[in-house]
């Protein structure tokens, strides 16, 4: 069974969607995890954005991998890059990466071949959208764009010199290239059921995803 959880960033998707695995017993897969570590290489590697050969080299070279043992993992070659993945220059440049089509299709192929016959709980932007179009659920979660400043801020550990408004700004810009790319964009499913979080507290919001699926 595949739970598909879209939305911006920001808005409770990973956590929910990690707790609500734990809670069903299924594993679980952050694809915002998977942007953020090829752009986190490409960047390592001066990878010119731009140049669609450089692109395609250095996604050929990319030993990626994920997987769940107890808990969501990646690894770049070999290390484990769960870490270095959140940084404040990856925020500034994953979306940018994430239009480009041919890190779309290899994370979307990586996607699916990991989902195969499993219990999964996969959160994302077109998770419900694109990628898993038959998901047996799909849930799209947003909130206040305030809010979810709010939130990543208490999540920062890498820069003192962030505040909740250069993390506002940094929310905005990305909501808005997400939603504008060409490429599935960040949609809201047909299908999908909204829930707003800007007042939900964690427990909350798992809970009444749970208690959906168990109806
Ligand atoms: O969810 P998170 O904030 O970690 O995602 C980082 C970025 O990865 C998003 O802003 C978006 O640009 C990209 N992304 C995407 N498609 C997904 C998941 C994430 O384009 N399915």
């Amino acid at each position: 069974m595949i739970i598909a959880i879209d939305g911006p960033a920001g808005s409770g998707k990973s956590t929910t969607a990690r707790l609500l695995a734990e809670k069903l017993n299924f594993i679980y897969l952050d694809t915002g995890a998977m942007y953020r570590a090829v752009t986190f290489y490409f960047l390592k590697n001066s990878v010119n954005l731009k140049d669609s050969e450089k692109i395609c080299e250095a996604l050929l070279e990319i030993n990626l991998s994920i997987h769940f043992y107890d808990k969501f993992e990646i690894y770049i070659s070999d290390k484990n890059v769960d870490k270095d993945i959140r940084s404040t220059k990856v925020n500034e440049f994953v979306s940018f990466v994430s239009q480009i089509e041919l890190v779309r299709k290899k994370m979307v192929e990586i996607q699916r071949k990991f989902s195969e016959n499993r219990n999964i709980v996969i959160e994302g932007r077109d998770i419900g959208s694109y990628v898993f179009p038959n998901a047996e659920f799909k849930f799209f979660l947003i909130a206040d764009l305030f809010e979810r400043a709010k939130r990543r801020f208490k999540e920062i550990r890498d820069d003192s010199s962030i505040t909740v408004n250069s993390l506002l700004e940094n929310l905005k810009k990305r909501d808005e290239i997400d939603s504008n790319r060409s490429i599935s964009p960040l949609i809201k499913a047909q299908d999908a059921i909204e829930i707003d979080t800007t007042s939900l507290t964690i427990d909350e919001q798992v809970k009444k995803i749970y208690n959906i699926i168990n109806k």
